[in-house]
């Protein structure tokens, strides 16, 4: 079969990349392979990831403190910006009614910080001044009161023994995401518009061709029969399993580069009274020497149109990189090409590896001692345990870091001549899938951006412009996001 482009695995990525496409080059002739038996079976499943809508609203580890003691939010703005480019496709595609039941797939939630200790006071405190007068994150509240806290978080603040300053903000703006209802939505959409969707069809190999096409091998699950398939453009989407592909498509810009899995738990409570007194997403703050992606915070959730409440994630050390994937993951990502910076990591994160193995060795009775510092009088029979998903970090050799230098973020590694595209990473993740594949169409289809330009700003208005310096364009997407979408406002912003 010979098409014009093939994304692999349909998770978020895939799923919004195809949309956009489809929208910008509707003749454009797209299949999508996934090895399971559905979409949305991996990172992108609502089970598996936190779905916290990153708009850096109370993720501390967005905001980080200087030797000077000032506060950067450097992060925290590029995040708001990049999540709010995802709510105006989603209003976008709602208006157009290629999705429908908004509700299904994104509720509004306050987000909130929770720090206790005089230090972490005083960094909340300093973070929230630097950070309520910036348009982005207007209406956020600070309060050190346990009684203000009280009405914030009554499940929190109950039996709690207030022995140190204890402190939170709290914004009405955040959002709970259902990424796998998204992404299941979006697939549907896909299908409509006719885009081949194969399910138990598992990547394997994919070349160049000397014609200028990949040829992707894929073998078909139920059968064993494996195919050749053609396209003149491959991205790889395939979540944890997208190094491995990328180093099969033996591209240049795909040497050196690790990847370092991070598994995950979750808690969840099956007490309907505990459930329906908590009303936010509440997040902490690191531990010192603990990684981000290990702090564990309590999440309202809303999934098949239930309100819960879930704790987590852990995280811990598997050597898979994708959850339905097999234990020599990690050792066969290793290659002549990146041993030394595997090497060079493995030293160099002796204590996050001791970290994360020793989470995974924790009892859920040890478990149930973080879960009290946030809701004192949790017990355990309340409580039940499950997997989320893998999240592969990547490494690579920087300046700033050295060789084997671990990164957060998410990382889009192209081909130079635009033909082949993976994603790699998991941080923040779904949230800004709309920024990061509009990223893969920039480096891919330069020639054709002129051309498209205008289709995208349609979409997304404020493609291309701040919002922080541009408060009407703000104000403007937020209405819509909010009456499309169902959501809050910021607080109303002053104009100048
Ligand atoms: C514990 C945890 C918490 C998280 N919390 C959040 C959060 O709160 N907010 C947020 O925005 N993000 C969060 N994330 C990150 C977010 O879930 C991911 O960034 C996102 O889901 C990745 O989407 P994806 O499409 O790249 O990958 P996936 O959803 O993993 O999809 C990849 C697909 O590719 C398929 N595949 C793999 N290999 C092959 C192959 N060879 N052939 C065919 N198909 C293949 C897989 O089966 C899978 O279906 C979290 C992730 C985890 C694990």
């Amino acid at each position: 079969m010979k098409t014009d482009v093939i994304l692999i695995g349909a998770g978020i990525m895939s799923a919004t990349l195809g949309t956009l496409l489809k929208e910008l080059a509707p003749e454009w002739e797209i299949a999508v392979f996934e090895r399971l038996g559905q979409p949305a079976d991996e990172s992108s499943n609502e089970w598996n990831n936190a779905g916290t809508g990153h708009a850096a609203l109370c993720e501390l580890n967005y905001t980080v403190e200087k030797a000077d003691g000032s506060i950067d939010i450097g992060k925290a703005i590029k995040i708001n910006e990049q999540f709010q480019e995802s709510l105006q496709f989603w209003s976008y595609l709602v208006q157009n009614k290629h999705i429908r039941n908004p509700k299904d797939f994104v509720m509004p939630i306050p987000h909130m910080s929770f720090v206790q200790g005089e230090e972490n006071v005083a960094f909340l405190k300093k973070r929230f001044e630097q950070m309520v007068d910036n348009p982005l994150f207007k209406g956020m509240e600070f309060s050190d009161d346990p009684q203000q806290l009280k009405e914030w978080i009554p499940l929190m603040m109950e039996d709690r023994i207030v022995t140190e300053p204890i402190a939170a903000t709290r914004i009405e703006a955040g959002t709970d995401v259902n990424f796998g209802a998204l992404t299941r939505m979006l697939f549907e959409h896909l299908e409509h518009k006719h885009v081949n969707l194969y399910y138990k069809h598992h990547v394997e190999d994919m070349k160049r061709t000397s014609d200028n096409l990949w040829e992707v091998k894929v073998r078909n699950v139920a059968t064993g029969e494996v195919q050749s398939h053609y396209a003149k453009f491959v991205f790889i989407g395939a979540g944890g399993g997208s190094l491995h592909l990328l180093q099969k498509s033996g591209i240049p810009e795909g040497r050196g580069i690790g990847g370092f899995p991070v598994s995950g738990l979750f808690m969840v409570c099956n007490n309907p009274d505990m459930i329906e007194q908590h009303h936010a997403k509440v997040y902490g703050k690191a531990k010192v020497g603990a990684p981000p992606m290990s702090v564990p915070h309590l999440d309202t959730r809303f999934i098949d149109g239930k309100k819960m409440l879930l704790f987590g994630p852990f995280a811990g050390f598997s050597p898979k990189f994708l959850k339905n994937g097999s234990l020599f993951d990690l050792i066969t990502s290793v290659k002549p090409h990146n041993v030394l910076t595997m090497l060079a990591a493995g030293a160099k994160n002796m204590a996050l590896t001791k970290y994360l193995i020793e989470q995974v060795m924790l009892s859920k009775e040890q478990r149930m001692e973080e879960l009290r510092e946030f809701i004192p009088h949790a017990k355990s029979e309340d409580w039940d345990v499950i997997i989320a998903g893998q999240r592969v970090q990547v490494i690579k050799d920087t300046e700033a870091g050295g060789k084997g230098t671990l990164q957060f973020g998410t990382e889009v590694v192209a081909a130079h001549d635009g033909s082949v595209a993976a994603l790699l990473g998991a941080s923040p993740g779904a949230s800004t899938a709309v920024h990061v594949m509009l990223e893969v169409i920039e480096k891919c289809f330069p020639n054709e951006m002129k051309q498209w330009e205008a289709k995208i700003k349609e979409m997304i208005p404020s493609y291309g412009v701040s919002l922080m310096k541009n408060e009407t364009l703000l104000r403007e997407v937020q209405t819509l996001a909010a009456q499309t979408l169902g959501l809050k406002e910021n607080m109303p912003l002053q104009i100048a």
